[in-house]
């Protein structure tokens, strides 16, 4: 990890002066603890040997670290620029790929925000920047590092009492000079924003119910067709569910965005579910679950309406949990069919024939029957629960 220098310094006069535009016959102080710094001038070009850009020095060894000075200076700019975005009433997007749910996060970091701190105390944490509601409450709380990882108890803490936890890590001096640009960028050290399922305990994902235009495999036409996503691009896609895993609202929410829904046989499948259909009733065209994959993968024009947060977790296992049991009940099925076979081997009691298994006919029960029949005419029941 490089050595962020020194590149601010005040000037006599108080003002925070960059090293490019500091002159030799001027005298410079450090913004932390005063003392005096000398002025460090690059004669060489970047590249050649013994190469540094121009910066700072305390003139005398002082207790101040470059690095403390840096993220001190970075404070105070990150909490003058959010200052003027509220007075500006503008937004302040931040976008950042989280390390605890795997998604990426997109939100503006001002919303409902009234004012910045510096100084706030909060239990017993004290963030670089604090940003505070209309009630005065803390919302968001940024920390600035240069290589400390958060403080794990911290990051918990904020997240309990509802507060989000930002990190940013200054990279070099030179973010110094955009911290913009640095602040639209948070670490994956953040804390996440997503809700706790209260069911599984795992992070909920912000959920797109996604229409589709595109044309029915079967005549042609254009044919909408849903699906419920767990991101807002296709590279944020793990989960594609079709209208089947909906619920009554995104079902309502998607007819009123043109999509018909109803009810299909898939032969595949060999079932019956709820599928997006073409318009045309006299088609029996309808968007099977492989073809909402493609929908995704290979680009087809689409809306995304956000949904809110909604734990995709809880909506796979339901569904893993209804395809063992699917899976137990034909292997139950299948048990009792050998069972029947095994039965169907024993010999007749009366004239020593073959037992074989009859149907009653529709709905009735099998049973067994002797070989010899109609000359011998034993006959017993079958119980296939039992077995
Ligand atoms: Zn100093
Ligand atoms: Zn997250
Ligand atoms: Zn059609
Ligand atoms: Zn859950
Ligand atoms: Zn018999």
């Amino acid at each position: 990890m490089k050595n962020i220098s020194i590149t601010y310094a005040r000037s006599a006069e108080g003002a925070l002066v960059h090293v490019s535009e500091a002159v030799k016959e001027q005298a410079y102080f450090c913004t932390e603890c005063g003392d005096r710094l000398s002025l460090r001038i690059s004669r060489l070009q970047p590249g050649e040997k013994g190469y540094q850009k121009s910066h700072f020095v305390h003139r005398r060894g002082s207790g101040c670290s470059s690095e403390t000075i840096a993220r001190n200076q970075f404070r105070r700019k990150a909490a003058e620029l959010l200052a003027r975005k509220i007075e500006e009433k503008s937004a302040f997007p931040v976008v950042w790929k989280c390390r605890v749910c795997n998604k990426t996060h997109r939100l503006n970091l001002l919303e409902g925000v009234a004012a910045v701190e510096t100084e706030c105390r909060i239990g017993e944490w004290r963030p670089d920047v604090a940003l505070l509601g209309p009630d005065g409450k803390i919302k968001a709380a940024v920390g600035i590092a240069v290589r400390e990882k958060p403080d794990s108890q911290a990051v918990q803490y904020y997240e309990t009492n509802g507060i989000l936890y930002l990190q940013f890590y200054l990279q070099s001096a030179e973010d110094l000079d955009r911290p913009e640009e640095r602040l639209s960028q948070p670490s994956p050290d953040s804390g996440c924003p997503s809700p706790v399922c209260e069911v599984c305990g795992e992070r909920k994902n912000t959920a797109y119910l996604r229409i589709v235009d595109t044309a029915c495999y079967k005549c042609g036409r254009p044919t909408k067709a849903a699906m419920l996503v767990d991101g807002a691009t296709n590279d944020e896609v793990y989960v594609i569910l079709g209208p089947e895993d909906f619920t009554p609202e995104m079902i309502r929410l998607a007819e009123k965005h043109g999509v018909i829904i109803q009810e299909r046989y898939s032969r595949t499948r060999e079932e019956s579910y709820l599928a997006s259909v073409c318009p045309d009733a006299s088609c029996a065209g309808f968007v099977g679950e492989h073809y909402l994959r493609e929908y995704v993968w290979e680009d087809y024009p689409y809306t995304g309406i956000e949904l809110g947060p909604v734990c995709f977790n809880c909506i796979e296992k339901a569904k893993w949990l209804k395809e063992e049991q699917e899976a137990e009940e034909e292997r139950k099925q299948e048990e009792r069919m050998i069972a029947m076979m095994g039965e169907a081997c024993k010999p007749c009691p009366e004239c020593g024939g073959i037992l074989e298994i009859q149907s009653r006919g529709y709905g009735g029960l099998p049973y067994l029957r002797c070989c010899n029949y109609p000359d011998c005419t034993y006959e017993e029941e079958f119980d296939m629960a039992e077995s």
